[in-house]
């Protein structure tokens, strides 16, 4: 069903969903980085199955915060992704995630930042959005709040894959700073999963899920469960969702950055300039996903590869991962900007 890495998507579609009915869409993100060959397909399977549940959600009259919120949840079960199952282990080897999710219609959020190993760390953000007065709940008191919520609280053990335990002996070994490993080293490993939807009541959310980065310090929090950095949806604006160097997104607030740029450019246009904005500014790499509230979808990355999937209005579905398979098609295309996929060419930058 899906037609992966095709860059034929839809500027034209965006212009027919603003002068009608809004027609669903829901793209998701397995992480921007040097994906390894032999995680390409479980990496790209996994965003379609993703993007999947969340269009079934849509596709049922759901909202589109239930669409992001099902779709993370499917990305934070699956073991390739460093979300919830397969989260990545801090400097003494535990799990501390972060997630976030926004609704579009009222600019209602919550996250929570350094919580303890639960399977879904989206849904507690939701929780904290819908239960609490607050926006972000951190470590133990976002771990307590989970508890009081009935959300079974997990070891990092039962979270923890073979391939985060030999990501962490290495770094155990060969000791890098956060600075060093992913400041404009594009091939760190950064499998941060996201969903941005549009439902059919023309209502936008996204949502950011992450295990962080592999031997991070206890405590630290990277952007993706920081509001307009990680992630911002805004019904007036569009919905974005990001992956990369955490520390590079949050000084350029990534999200709401890419959002702002909007103005006059297509979703992954915008995206694109936020990117290289981004790496001229601090130096990061990364990805974004995102729609505007026409519909038009963008996907753009400057990272060797991210992972992504998108059904939209009719149920076409798409999904690709390979920089360069997007850039060749992008140039078939004669650059008459019908692609979705925005490659990011730092060299230009
Ligand atoms: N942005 C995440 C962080 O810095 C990493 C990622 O996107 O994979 O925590």
């Amino acid at each position: 069903m899906y037609r992966r890495a095709s860059a034929r998507l839809l500027r034209s579609y965006g212009r027919r969903l603003s002068s009608s009915t809004p027609r669903p869409v829901i793209v998701v993100h397995g992480g921007a980085w040097a994906i390894p060959e032999p995680l390409t397909d479980a990496s790209v399977a996994g965003c379609e199955a993703a993007a999947q549940a969340g269009w079934e959600v849509l596709q049922r009259g759901g909202s589109a915060l239930d669409a992001v919120e099902a779709a993370t949840r499917v990305l934070e079960d699956d073991p390739a992704f460093d979300a919830g199952n397969g989260a990545v282990l801090n400097e003494v080897g535990e799990v501390e995630l972060d997630a976030i999710v926004m609704d579009g219609v009222d600019l209602s959020c919550g996250a929570v930042a350094a919580i303890g190993p639960v399977a879904n760390p989206v849904s507690v953000a939701r929780m904290v959005m819908e239960r609490t007065p607050h926006c972000l709940l951190v470590g133990e008191g976002a771990t307590r709040f989970a508890e009081q919520q009935g959300v079974p609280l997990l070891r990092s053990v039962d979270l923890v894959t073979a391939e985060a335990q030999q990501q962490w002996r290495e770094m155990a070994a060969f000791p890098t700073s956060v600075k060093q490993l992913f400041n404009t080293h594009p091939l760190a490993a950064s499998d941060t999963v996201g969903a941005v939807a549009l439902d059919a009541s023309g209502n936008l959310a996204s949502a950011t899920s992450t295990g962080g980065i592999t031997f991070k310090r206890v405590g630290r929090v990277g952007d993706s469960p920081i509001v307009g950095a990680g992630c911002y949806a805004d019904n007036d604006l569009g919905a974005v969702s990001c992956t990369g160097h955490g520390e590079s997104i949050m000084r350029l607030t990534l999200a709401r950055h890419a959002l702002w740029l909007m103005h006059g450019r297509s979703p992954g246009e915008a995206c694109a300039e936020a990117l290289r904005q981004m790496h001229a500014r601090v130096g990061g790499c990364g990805g974004t996903i995102s729609i505007a509230p026409s519909g038009e979808v963008g996907v753009a990355f400057s990272t060797p590869r991210m992972a992504w999937a998108c059904v939209r209005g009719d149920g076409d579905a798409r999904s690709g991962i390979d920089r360069s398979a997007s850039l060749a098609e992008a140039e078939e295309e004669g650059g008459e900007g019908e692609s979705i996929v925005e490659v990011v060419r730092l060299d230009r930058a």
